[in-house]
Parts: C-alpha cells; sequence; structure tokens
C-alpha cells in the first residue's frame, strides 16, 4: 500500500517546487523579512494563507488551541506563543499582529464543556480564555460571541508585552482582532469603536486593537493605504 504522505512529499518536490524555486531562493538569500505576525488558532480549516492572500516568507505564523496570547508574566519557561510573539517583535520588526479566531472553534467551546481529564496541558492552557466565557448555556450565539470576546482579550493581553506595547505606542505596530466565519468565508474584523466585529465586505480597516483612540487614525489609514497598495502591486 503506497504511502499517501510521502507521496505527497515527492509531488511537492518534482512538480509544485520548481514553480517557487526562486522565490524560496530569493527567501533564503535575503533572508525573511515578514511583516506580519499571525496568531491563529490551531484548528485545519483555519488557512492563513488563504484568507489573506500571502505566499512564502510574508506571514510569521504561531497557532495554538483558541489563538490564545499567554500573560507577560516574567515567568520565563517553555513558552512558544511567547517566544514567537518577541521574536517577531524583536527580531522581525513585524508591523502588524493578527489575532485570528474562528467559528465552531473546539477550543472556546472546550471553556463551557470541559476538556479531556488527562488534557493537564490543555486545561491549563484554556484558562487563557477564561474571562470570555458568558454566564450562560452554551448555544451558537454564544459561541460565536465567546470567540469574538476571547479574541478582544488575547489583543489587551498582548499589551502587556513591553516589546508590543513600546511598538504600539510609538506607532511602528498595528494589532488586528479577527474572527473567521469558516462557512461564509469572511473575516470579521474588530472595529475599537463600535466595540464591534465587521465583516470585511463592509469593513473600512483590518481591524484595531482595544488600546486605539480615534486620535490615532490618521496615522492608521495611512499605514493602511500603503499596505494595500503594495499588496495590489505586487
Ligand atoms: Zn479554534
Amino acid at each position: 500500500m503506497p504511502d499517501e504522505l510521502l507521496v505527497r512529499l515527492q509531488r511537492f518536490h518534482e512538480h509544485t517546487f520548481p514553480g517557487v524555486q526562486d522565490t524560496f531562493e530569493t527567501l533564503v538569500k535575503d533572508g525573511q523579512h515578514p511583516t506580519i505576525l499571525f496568531i491563529g488558532c490551531s484548528d485545519s480549516r483555519l488557512v492563513p494563507y488563504l484568507l489573506t492572500g500571502t505566499g512564502p516568507g510574508e506571514l510569521f505564523i504561531v497557532r495554538n488551541v483558541g489563538a490564545f496570547v499567554p500573560p507577560h508574566d516574567g515567568s520565563a519557561g517553555y513558552h512558544g506563543t511567547a517566544a514567537a510573539i518577541e521574536f517577531a517583535v524583536l527580531n522581525l520588526n513585524v508591523a502588524r499582529i493578527v489575532v485570528c479566531g474562528h467559528s465552531h472553534c473546539g477550543g472556546i467551546r472546550a471553556l463551557y464543556e470541559g476538556a479531556p481529564k488527562q488534557a493537564t496541558n490543555l486545561a491549563a492552557w484554556l484558562e487563557l480564555g477564561r474571562e470570555a466565557v458568558l454566564p450562560v448555556r452554551l448555544c451558537p450565539e454564544a459561541l460565536r460571541r465567546t470567540e469574538q470576546r476571547a479574541v478582544v482579550l488575547q489583543l489587551e493581553r498582548l499589551m502587556g508585552y513591553p516589546m508590543v506595547r513600546e511598538q504600539v505606542e510609538a506607532g511602528h505596530l498595528t494589532l488586528h482582532g479577527w474572527h473567521y466565519v469558516i462557512e461564509d468565508g469572511e473575516v470579521h474584523v474588530f472595529d475599537v469603536r463600535s466595540g464591534a466585529f465587521v465583516p470585511a465586505s463592509s469593513a473600512t480597516h483590518s481591524g484595531t486593537g482595544p488600546y486605539r483612540d480615534a486620535a490615532d487614525d490618521a496615522v492608521f489609514n495611512e499605514i493602511d493605504a500603503s499596505y494595500y497598495s503594495a499588496a495590489q502591486s505586487a
């Protein structure tokens, strides 16, 4: 019986890679310079490259259950997500950090239904979303609202990272809160002024963090404009 996974590896090397070889050679020669740190849920239905129309070298990605951000509490340890945030901001100097949750999130659902008894790490990890839980019985609407509240919670926690706060306050870094609705194929972006998630199809920006006030909008729109013109000409 053929090993289907091996077949896919061979297919990539023989058929797909030649078409993108130049891109990867450049990325090796010049190094990577992604401008976006994408913090997403591990869910297999969330595909960051598809959503954002990006390719090799454009996204620095860290994914975990729930798209959670652990607190920056000085407890240096095996904190993979925290390490990725530090690297992205201090080494790569990313201009944007996206926190992307999604519909039908098993991690958020587990906040209501609990984790398997043996999953002690998972149970502890889920506490990073606890504040987003609503005092209601779980239903589709409650799940959706909790998923969105969890995204905002992580944006707030990001501001607890000294290097994030410094760059945000200096106007060099923008935070984005996204909620991807799998069945609609649409990202809803968090708008700090309305406090709501707005479908990308009717949004005027790609999301704001909870720290930002209206006075910052001029800078923010300028960054957005340059980003989009660069994206369109790419
Ligand atoms: Zn999820």
